[in-house]
């Protein structure tokens, strides 16, 4: 049995310490273009690649690093998950088992983070989806934290964020989760109603039911280059159609150039562009300084209901003018 177990003490044990440590996912090809790419310079790069210029798809807490003010963010309706009503289950593939792996494997309740912070100043309400979380698909908890956020949006005269990125509705909950897009869309209506912009940010993917619904119902629709947007996909359209479709048909660019939206901004110019954006749709000024003579906005010194003091006061506002007087460039080049 000696020759099996290691029955004497002291002795090196090669096959732990000799073997050369290699860091997992060090590195990482690039989808489109096969680039072998380093993970570092990849973040560093705000996950585009630098050969090809794909936006690759990132984490729901990494996109806000992206949109928002350092430090201004603050999450809101955490504690919502999935109740499965409809025990599905497919084979042995359990729902319930399925969302308990998601939620382990991405740390988060469900496919959507939602939280309040400021974009160059102005205060919004946010929501951002995260492919991770079973596709991104929009189920009833993703449905109701993005409705939350929406009413947040209203009840705070803010302007609302919703950042897409999602295979569409999730099957798992049937019609539950068709309800959403009623739902979402409804709430859109009412915060139309109070006045107050919703800037819509699609990623790749953006499909099925959310492009449905409300990720095409923004005020302003903005998508990342190269991003894959539609309602069914192109090889279900193709067989449906029986004809030949377009080149580049889905992308953000083909989109822009049929008026499916409004601009496609690279990554790295986005905050800019929404600093720029916001202050057009809040009427020239940051929205807070709109807001005071109602009593509702942030002022230094006066806290706002509900805004937990985190929001930036002046030194956000002055970089949001300096952005906009540095020329808030909206450079859509891809
Ligand atoms: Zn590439």
């Amino acid at each position: 049995m000696s020759w099996l177990k290691r029955t004497r003490k002291g002795l090196k044990d090669t096959s732990k310490t000799s073997r050369k440590e290699i860091p997992d996912g060090l590195w990482l090809k690039c989808p489109t273009c096969s680039e072998i790419l380093f993970r570092q310079e990849l973040d560093k790069n705000l996950w585009v690649c630098a050969s090809c210029k794909f936006h690759h798809r990132v984490d729901a807490h990494r996109y806000m690093d992206f949109l928002l003010d350092e430090g201004s963010f603050e999450e809101t309706h955490r504690g919502l998950v999935s109740k499965d009503p409809l025990n599905f289950q497919v084979g042995k593939d359990k729902y319930a088992e399925k969302t308990k792996l998601a939620q382990a494997k991405t740390d988060l309740e469900d496919a959507v983070v939602t939280g309040l912070g400021t974009v160059g100043g102005h205060p919004v309400s946010l929501a951002v989806m995260d492919f991770r979380f079973m596709g991104g698909s929009m189920g009833s908890v993703v449905g109701e934290k993005i409705a939350r956020a929406i009413r947040d949006a209203i009840d705070k005269r803010r302007s609302l964020i919703i950042v897409s990125q999602s295979g569409g509705a999730r099957m798992q909950e049937s019609i539950l989760s068709l309800m959403q897009m009623a739902k979402t869309s409804a709430m859109l209506g009412r915060l139309r109603e109070a006045g107050l912009p919703y800037i819509s940010i699609l990623t790749h993917p953006t499909t099925g039911g959310v492009t449905a619904s409300f990720a095409m119902l923004g005020d302003l629709i903005v998508a990342e280059p190269k991003a894959l947007i539609g309602f069914a996909g192109p090889r279900v359209i193709q067989q449906t159609i029986n004809a030949e479709l377009p080149p580049g048909f889905q992308t953000s660019e083909f989109l822009l150039e049929h008026g499916m939206v409004d601009a496609v901004v690279n990554r790295k110019n986005l905050r800019n562009f929404l600093a720029t954006s916001l202050r057009f749709f809040t009427g020239g000024r940051a929205q807070a300084d709109s807001l005071d003579s109602s009593g509702e906005g942030f002022r230094p010194g006066a806290a706002a209901q509900g805004q937990g003091g985190s929001a930036g006061e002046s030194p956000s506002l002055f970089r949001a003018r300096a952005a906009v007087a540095g020329g808030g460039s909206s450079d859509d080049s891809a």
